[in-house]
């Protein structure tokens, strides 16, 4: 039995899912976390016999480990990780952990936008294709549990970059990169290439064995991998130039162009509309066909995935208006896909937590697609400085009850009001899933 001490900082799906593998496989395990812990983990924790603390990180009995297990949402300038590494003490990511213990195939999927739909549509082929296949990384059970649970011979994984920060031996059979804009600067001492490095460490480990998944309309990912040369096979996807290899978007009709057997989809088909659906579709049918799953599988699975919560979903219409909410859109960019992919006349809901955002890309979307704009936040002049010339109509509001309901006023039968603040949820909510929920109540409630 291997005695080693492992410490896990974070009690949350991750740090509970890391204990009980590594309790699993015999360590020594302490967990560590410097907030409180669900009433639900600390059960766990209790009966698998894991010591804990909560509300403090004792440090004598973290820097006596051996190796260190780090939630994702710990940043690397933490004082107490720097000690940890000053004593000479790895510390790795809960899906590095993971790894060392499954011979299973993963595949990964990291990017600035669209890695949890990408990840879910992949997931959702697999299965239907009868895999034994289990989802993790940032959505669901974690990657570290369901190792030490279950016995699955593929695991399709959400990655973001803190998770691949701490990614170091993890061989990723097929990786999915969606696109890089920037993004978390500020933990990337605000260097855009510090991100785009952690980024490609989904490829470190690849062999010429893997598959290489990416965008090859997207300059940033381009210009770097003329700089890092991986091993993997690449398989480009565009929705602007045709490809002999890989897949691509022309006339409304997807091509899937990798084996002797290409096929084909009709965008009219996916069960996911817009632009950027049309990526995350692309890369997802693509890493299916890797896998020699049979083309009308793809084609049904990518057709009758039902969208995830808080991603452009369709809450209701009311009185002609149709009501979309798009809260997960915590960036610029990803706002720039929903606002491209409307179809009538628009009442926008925009704001929150400032990111240092630059709204400039969207002035000649919103100027073609939105008739008002309602900020949600609680410092909205740079929204208004933004956009007060192009669009006259712009209202404030402070809660999402009043964000709709003064949407409603102005929005007429046959348009639509659009959640996509563009903005982190800080501000106002706990996260944005709360501000999602509230605004769908809020719509409800109408
Ligand atoms: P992530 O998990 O990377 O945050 P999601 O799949 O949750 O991404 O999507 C977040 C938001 O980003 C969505 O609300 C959508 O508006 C936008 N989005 C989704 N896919 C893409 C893409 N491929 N490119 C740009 N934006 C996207």
């Amino acid at each position: 039995m291997n005695k080693q001490k492992v410490v896990i900082l974070g009690g949350g799906e991750s740090g509970t899912g890391s204990a009980i593998l590594a309790k699993t496989k015999g360590y020594d395990v302490f967990l560590s976390d410097a907030g409180s812990i669900k009433e639900n983990y600390k059960k766990e924790l209790l009966e698998n016999e894991i010591q804990f603390e909560e509300g403090k990180h004792s440090q004598d009995i973290i820097l006596s480990a051996s190796l260190v297990i780090k939630s994702p949402g710990i940043p690397d300038k933490n004082p107490l990780l720097l000690k940890i590494k000053e004593n000479g003490i790895a510390i790795i990511s809960e899906i590095e952990f993971a790894a060392q213990f499954t011979t299973a195939k993963i595949i990964g999927i990291t990017g600035t936008n669209g890695k949890t739909t990408t990840t879910s549509l992949v997931y959702h082929i697999l299965k239907k294709a009868g895999l034994n296949v289990g989802l993790g990384g940032n959505i669901g059970k974690s990657f570290a549990r369901q190792v030490a649970e279950s016995n699955h011979d593929y695991y399709v994984l959400e990655l973001s970059s803190f998770q691949l920060d701490g990614m170091f031996n993890a061989r990723i059979h097929i990786a999915i990169l969606c696109n890089i804009t920037p993004d978390h600067l500020d933990r990337y001492d605000y260097k855009l290439e510090n991100y785009i490095d952690s980024k490609f460490r989904i490829t470190q480990n690849q062999t010429a064995q893997d598959y290489f998944i990416y965008c090859i309309d997207d300059e940033i990912t381009t210009s770097w991998m003329a700089k890092v040369k991986g091993q993997a096979i690449q398989i480009p996807i565009s929705i602007k130039k045709e490809l002999s290899q890989g897949a691509y978007l022309k006339d409304k009709t997807i091509h899937f162009n990798i084996t002797q057997n290409p096929f084909t989809m009709s965008i009219d088909d996916l069960a996911l509309q817009g632009k950027h659906n049309a990526y995350n579709s692309m890369a997802a049918g693509i890493s299916a066909r890797v896998l020699e799953i049979r083309k009308e599988i793809i084609r049904e699975s990518l057709s009758d995935f039902e969208n995830i919560e808080h991603r452009l979903e369709f809450v209701a219409k009311i009185n002609g208006i149709d009501f979309i909410n798009d809260s997960k859109a915590t960036n610029v960019n990803s706002t720039w896909y929903a606002l491209e992919s409307m179809q009538s006349p628009t009442v926008w809901i925009v704001g929150g937590q400032d990111k240092g955002n630059d709204y400039d890309m969207l002035l000649d979307l919103v100027k073609e697609k939105v008739k008002a704009i309602v900020c949600l936040g609680v410092d909205n002049s740079k929204i208004i400085s933004a956009f007060s010339k192009a669009i006259p109509n712009i209202v404030e509001a402070q809660t999402a009850d009043a964000a709709v309901q003064a949407a409603y006023r102005i929005a007429k039968k046959g348009e639509t009001v659009l959640l996509s603040p563009a903005c982190a949820s800080f501000d106002l909510f706990e996260n944005y899933e709360d501000r999602g929920r509230q605004f769908k109540h809020a719509v409800r409630r109408l």
